[in-house]
Formats: C-alpha cells, structure tokens, sequence
C-alpha cells in the first residue's frame, strides 16, 4: 500500500486555497502517513489570467511546514517544493534550494521557452507533435543545466494539453537522453496521478516512459496526487500501485532531508 503523497499543494500555491490544516486532517482520514507539502515556486512565469504568479513566499512557507512537522506526531509532514525549471534559471534555483531546509525538491517543466502548454499559444508556436517535442528537448536542455533536485516531475505533463496522439516511442531518443541523465545524476522520477483526473488513462508518466526508465537502470521513483484540494490528496493510489507492480517496479521511495528511503509495494 502507498502511504506517502509526496506531490501535493496548500494555499501558499497561487493556484491553490486548501488549508494545510484540512490536508493534515484529510490525509490521516485516508491511511496516508507521510505527507510532503510541495508548493508551487515558477521564477518567470508570466502573470495567468487570474493573476497567479506562482511565486512563493519562501520564508513564511517554511516557517508554517516546520511549525507543522513539530506539531504532529501522528503523521510525518515534509517540507518539500515544486521549481518550475528553465534551464536558464539554474543559477538561481540551485542558490535557492540551498536556503531552505528541504526535505524534497521536485523539478518540473510547467514552460517552454516562457510558454506553459496549458494555453492555446502553446499549441500556435508549436504545432502538432513540435509540441511533444519541444516540450522533452526542454527537459532535457534542464537536467543538463539544473542538478539540484530529488525526482523529476510528471515528465510529460504537455500531453493533458495538446491534442495531437501521443506516441512517446516517436521520442524514444530524447526520452532515452533524459532519462540516462536523471540515472547518471542519482536522481528519479516522480509518477503523478493527476494525470487519471485529467482524462487520461495512465498516471504521469506514460507506461512506455515508466519502462523504459526500469530497463535503463532507473530505480527511484516517488507518488505523488498533485492535489491543489484536500480531497484528492492520494487519489488513484491503490490504482496507481497495481499498474506499478504490473510494470515490474518493486519500491517507491519517500525523502526526508533530500536523502531517500525505499518502501514496498503491493
Ligand atoms: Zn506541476
Ligand atoms: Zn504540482
């Protein structure tokens, strides 16, 4: 059984308003005992319709997550953030993942080249599988420049987006690249299940990127919601462990003080 959400938002994302106190509440509710707060930090990101800037104030943050892991016994609480990464901001994050006592560091392309695919001139500069494309060999311009982080997350997050097929072996080469990056830097991967609440039928990344990574040597890998509201915090878990066990993956891994540990599944 997972019991570790290790991807999940609070009200001090943009795009959130969840109470920490309801995600705690929550979480002990549905046998999660560890739960890693990851909220949002995108330096660059151009200002969004409602005004959300995913910037995060750094400092209140970690004062309310350490507050939290001194007062709950019961569950463990982790102080974890999601960088949205461009290769050229690697200067800066990795200045600023060294400010902070984090537990766990997500890295994750919510741009390219200043565009989230989310919008439609994602697609206008893009164009059919250029989208696909674009959206790895940004990936990989990334974990050539930025090394600081735990996992790498939801790996191909552009295909809730775009509406071309998604064939991931038309990237196989690319995908090949970042992965054996991510292996050589001693990093892993994280499978995010929101991609089962946004229609698709597998969790992030597609089952061929999850195999692929195995047979290259790949062994970490952590679980995480993306929930940005209590209630779909560990959601598709149970899910999520059988496709796991079904694609030969043994342990999941949770992160306390950027160091991981590895746990059963099934
Ligand atoms: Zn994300
Ligand atoms: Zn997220």
């Amino acid at each position: 059984m997972i019991t570790a959400d290790f991807h999940t938002h609070s009200l001090f994302s943009s795009d959130s308003t969840e109470s920490l106190e309801n995600m705690i509440s929550f979480a002990k509710k549905n046998q999660i005992t560890t739960l890693c707060i990851t909220d949002h930090m995108d330096l660059d990101y151009p200002i969004d319709e409602k005004g959300n800037d995913f910037l995060l104030d750094l400092d209140s943050y970690t004062k309310a997550i350490t507050e939290l892991k001194q007062n709950n016994t019961d569950i463990e609480i982790r102080l974890g953030i999601e960088l949205g990464v461009m290769d050229y901001l690697a200067p800066k994050l990795t200045t600023l993942v060294k400010q902070y006592p984090f537990d766990f560091v997500i890295a994750s392309s919510h741009l390219v080249k200043g565009i989230d695919p989310y919008y439609p001139a994602y697609k206008d500069k893009f164009p059919g599988n250029l989208g696909y494309g674009a959206y790895f060999h940004s990936i990989l311009e990334n974990v050539r420049a930025f090394e600081d982080f735990d996992v790498y997350g939801h790996l191909d997050y552009v295909c809730r987006y775009i509406q071309v097929p998604y064939i991931p072996s038309d990237f196989t080469d690319l995908l090949d690249e970042i992965l054996k990056r991510i292996i050589e830097l001693g990093k892993g991967i994280e499978v995010n299940t929101a991609g089962l609440s946004k229609g698709l039928h597998f969790p992030h990344p597609h089952p061929y990127i999850l195999k692929r990574y195995l047979e290259l040597g790949g062994e970490i890998i952590t679980i995480g919601s993306d929930a940005h509201a209590a209630k779909n915090i560990g959601a598709y878990f149970a899910e999520t462990e059988k496709h796991l066990l079904s694609l030969g993956y043994k342990y999941y891994a949770t992160y306390k003080d950027r160091k991981p540990s590895f746990h059963k599944l099934g």
